[in-house]
């Protein structure tokens, strides 16, 4: 979390990084919801009983007059032919100028919470979060001038903590929303996870496809030229490592080798979901994290190696992907 790059007003909003740091973003082309080949997926672990929410909101929080009040801002902040959209229960999806133009997008966010939900993330958000989706970059950056008097931070889209809201340009292309859509979701499944995997997994899903109800995955995409230069240079391969990531604290993450960091987050993230095993391992993680504060305990137990053991396979992996 850091403070966005946002005029007075928003000055002490806590955002995620994507509102203010470009690195959550070259867009692929827009290819709504590719229908790719299914990869070989491991099952997934089956869910555990009901959850209560990670932190309950206060006794007075009603979720019925959220949803309608949201809605309501929703139209006076988007315009009288705002179609909006319930998804997951918690989700207040928006489409200024109605659902005709962003039906794509609006499919893919409620398949893509369809598959969060599909023993991935446990613990689901008690809030009910915004998504505001806006077809092309004017509106996009009208809608920012309007409320803060400029044009947003970033081209592509980010998500407000503060306000529990996404806001979206889905004209480049939709693999921010699917990377967005996964940091409400870990604020509420694991709390304490540190940026990495928090990044990690919500990069990973940047280059997605749905092969199947209640299944995505994610394959290689425009972050991997950064990693695979970083692992052919000595100055940086030590930091292009798995004992380095599974060492390394929010400050660092958001350092000078932030781009580097999250595409060595995003590319674990891949190798583990390609072995069945990404799940597992976070949701191991998450719930041993008061003893396991890395991470590196779980990783062990998940694939039977330590960082520094799998280190050179994934580095092999990475570097023939
Ligand atoms: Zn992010």
């Amino acid at each position: 979390m850091r403070l966005c790059r946002l005029p007075l007003a928003l000055l002490l909003v806590a955002c995620t990084p994507e509102a203010s740091v470009p690195v959550e973003r070259p867009p692929p082309p827009r290819k709504v919801a590719k229908m790719a080949a299914p990869r070989p997926a491991a099952p997934l672990p089956p869910p555990p009983p009901a959850l209560p929410p990670a932190s309950a909101p206060a006794p007075s929080y009603d979720r019925a007059k959220d949803l309608e009040e949201r809605k309501q801002l929703a139209k006076a902040e988007l315009g009288a032919k705002t179609d909006t959209e319930v998804v997951e229960g918690v989700f207040l999806v928006a489409a200024p100028g109605g659902r005709a133009a962003l039906g794509g997008a609006i499919d893919v966010t409620r398949r893509a919470l369809a598959a969060y939900f599909n023993g991935r993330f446990h613990r689901r958000p008690e809030r009910v979060v915004s998504v505001y989706l806006f077809g092309s970059a004017a509106p996009y950056d009208a809608h920012c001038k309007k409320l803060w008097k400029t044009k947003c931070d970033s081209p592509y889209g980010f998500y407000l903590a503060s306000a529990r809201t996404i806001v979206m340009n889905v004209g480049p292309g939709i693999g921010t929303l699917t990377h967005e859509l996964v940091h409400p979701l870990v604020e509420a499944d694991f709390p304490t996870a540190p940026d990495w995997i928090n990044e990690g997994i919500a990069s990973l899903f940047e280059q997605f496809h749905l092969p199947r109800p209640g299944e995505i995955r994610g394959s290689k995409n425009w972050r991997h030229p950064r990693l695979a230069a970083a692992l052919g240079s000595a100055k940086e391969r030590e930091h292009a490592s798995l004992p380095a990531l599974f060492a390394m604290n929010d400050t660092e993450f958001r350092g000078p080798r932030e781009d580097l960091n999250y595409a060595t987050a995003r590319y674990l993230c891949q190798w583990l979901d390609e072995r069945g095993l990404l799940w597992r391992f976070y949701q191991r993680w998450r719930d041993t994290a008061a003893t396991d504060p890395t991470g590196a305990q779980a990783f062990l137990e998940v694939t039977g190696q330590t960082p520094a053991q799998a280190n050179a396979q994934w580095v092999r992996w990475v570097r023939a992907l």
